[in-house]
C-alpha cells in the first residue's frame, strides 16, 4: 500500500450489477481526447478537439473514481485521447494511486508511449503497476505513416524508461490489412524478446477517420490460423475477472503471451465488466452503443469540491476518505451510476461488410477512451 493510503472502508459496497448480471469492476476513464498522434484507424487528419472548459477537471476525476471505487470499482484504467498528454495528469495518477489498497486494487493506463520517458518514474512511484502500450509497427517509416506524424525514437525510449522504474508493459497492436499484417511475426518476436504481453485487436467501425475501414480491416481468425502455421499455440485457462475480453495463447517458440481481442469476429460481450466514462463525464456503458448517462450534471448538482468530506488542503487529492461509500453529498452521483447501470446494453454488433459504409458510431475511440 503507498504512503498516505488509508485502511479498508467499513462498509460493503452496493456492486454495479447490470440488468443481465454482469458485475462492472473496471472502469476506463478518459482524461482528455487529444492526442499527439493521429492514428489513422482512429481519428482524422484534421481531428477536432473539445474546448478544454469542456473537460472535467482533475477533482471532478477523482470524484467520479471515487464515486466508483466505492460502489465495487476494483481496476481503473486512465485513457485518452493520449493520457499522457493532460497538463498535471501525474497530479492525477499520484491521487488515485491513493486509493490502492483502500477499495482499488489496480490503477493502470493505456498510452502511445510518447511522452512515457519523462514521467515512467513518477508512475511507478505512484503505484501503478503495469501499462498498456498501443504501437502497431517497429518499423519507424510506417509508425510514421500509420501515426501520421510519430517518432518511434521516442516510443522505444519510453519503453526503456518504463523497463527502468520496473513497470510491467503489455502491446497493443491493431492488426491492419494493408499497413502491419506481413510484420506481426516480427512484432511478436520482438515483444516477446523484450519481455512484454503482446495483444492483437481488430479494428472498430468508430468515427469517421478519412479512411476507408474495410481496407485496413484484418480478421484476426486469419491473422491466428497464420500464426498457428507458423508457431505452436496452446491456449490459456480465461484469467480472473480482471482479464477482459482478451483471448490468449501461449508461443511455443518464443514462450511469450499472445492475446486476440475479437470484437467483430467473435463477440464477447457476455463476460462484460466494464464501463467507459468520457473526459466530459459522460458514462457510456458499452463502446458499441449510443447510450450514454451524463455524470457531470450528477457531479456538479453535488457538493462543490470544497465542501467535500475529507477534504484537506489538498482538497479531493487527498487520500479517500473512510466514509465515502456512505457520504450524504455525493447522491446524485450515485444515482447517476445507478441509472448508468440499469441501462447498460447487451452487446455491441460492430459489422465491417465493405467498401464505403460508414461508421457504425460517429464517437471516435478517442472520445469514449478506448
Ligand atoms: N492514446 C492511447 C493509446 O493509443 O494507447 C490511449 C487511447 S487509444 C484510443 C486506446 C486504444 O484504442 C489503442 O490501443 C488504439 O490502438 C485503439 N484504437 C483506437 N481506435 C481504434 C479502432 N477504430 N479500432 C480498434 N482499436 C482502436
Ligand atoms: Fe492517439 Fe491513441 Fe488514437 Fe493513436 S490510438 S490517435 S495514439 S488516441
Amino acid at each position: 500500500m503507498p504512503d498516505g493510503a488509508i485502511a479498508q472502508p467499513q462498509s460493503t459496497p452496493r456492486p454495479l450489477i447490470d440488468a443481465f448480471g454482469r458485475c462492472v469492476s473496471y472502469l476506463r476513464l478518459s482524461v482528455t481526447d487529444r492526442c499527439d498522434l493521429r492514428c489513422a484507424y482512429c481519428m482524422s487528419e484534421r481531428m477536432k478537439f473539445l474546448p478544454k472548459s469542456e473537460l472535467l477537471t482533475l477533482e471532478e476525476l477523482v470524484r467520479v473514481s471515487d464515486a466508483f471505487i466505492a460502489r465495487g470499482v476494483r481496476k481503473i484504467r486512465l485513457t485518452g485521447g493520449e493520457p499522457l498528454v493532460r497538463r498535471d495528469v501525474i497530479k492525477l495518477i499520484k491521487a488515485l494511486g491513493q486509493r490502492l489498497g483502500n477499495g482499488l486494487e489496480e490503477l493502470t493506463l493505456t498510452t502511445n508511449a510518447t511522452l512515457l520517458e519523462a514521467c515512467a518514474h513518477d508512475l511507478a512511484a505512484a503505484g501503478v503497476r503495469r501499462i498498456n502500450v498501443s504501437l502497431d509497427t517497429i518499423d519507424p517509416a510506417k509508425f510514421r505513416e500509420i501515426t501520421r506524424r510519430g517518432d518511434l525514437g521516442a516510443v522505444m525510449r519510453g519503453l526503456d524508461a518504463a523497463d527502468a522504474a520496473g513497470l510491467g508493459v503489455k502491446i497493443n497492436t491493431v492488426a491492419l490489412k494493408h499497413q502491419n499484417a506481413d510484420d506481426l511475426p516480427g512484432m511478436i518476436e520482438w515483444a516477446h524478446g523484450r519481455g512484454y504481453d503482446l495483444t492483437l485487436i481488430e479494428i472498430m467501425p468508430l468515427g469517421d477517420t478519412g479512411e476507408d475501414r474495410f481496407d485496413q480491416y484484418l480478421p484476426l481468425s486469419a491473422v491466428r490460423d497464420a500464426l498457428a502455421a507458423r508457431w505452436t499455440l496452446i491456449d490459456e485457462p480465461r484469467g480472473d475477472f480482471l482479464a477482459g475480453p482478451s483471448r490468449y495463447v501461449k508461443v511455443n517458440e518464443t514462450g511469450g503471451r499472445l492475446g486476440f481481442i475479437t470484437p467483430l469476429t467473435n463477440n464477447f460481450c457476455a463476460g462484460c465488466n466494464r464501463v467507459r466514462v468520457t473526459c466530459t463525464g459522460r458514462i457510456y456503458m458499452c463502446l458499441g452503443q449510443d447510450d450514454y448517462v451524463d455524470l457531470r450534471d450528477a457531479i456538479r448538482a453535488d457538493a462543490a469540491p470544497g465542501q467535500f468530506p475529507g477534504a484537506s488542503s489538498e482538497g479531493v487529492f487527498a487520500a479517500r476518505p473512510e466514509e465515502a461509500p456512505d457520504r450524504a453529498l455525493d447522491r446524485a452521483l450515485d444515482r447517476a451510476l445507478d441509472r448508468a447501470l440499469g441501462a447498460k446494453p447487451e452487446k455491441h454488433d460492430f459489422a465491417i461488410r465493405g467498401h464505403g459504409a460508414a461508421p457504425a458510431l460517429d464517437r471516435h475511440m478517442s472520445m469514449t477512451g478506448g
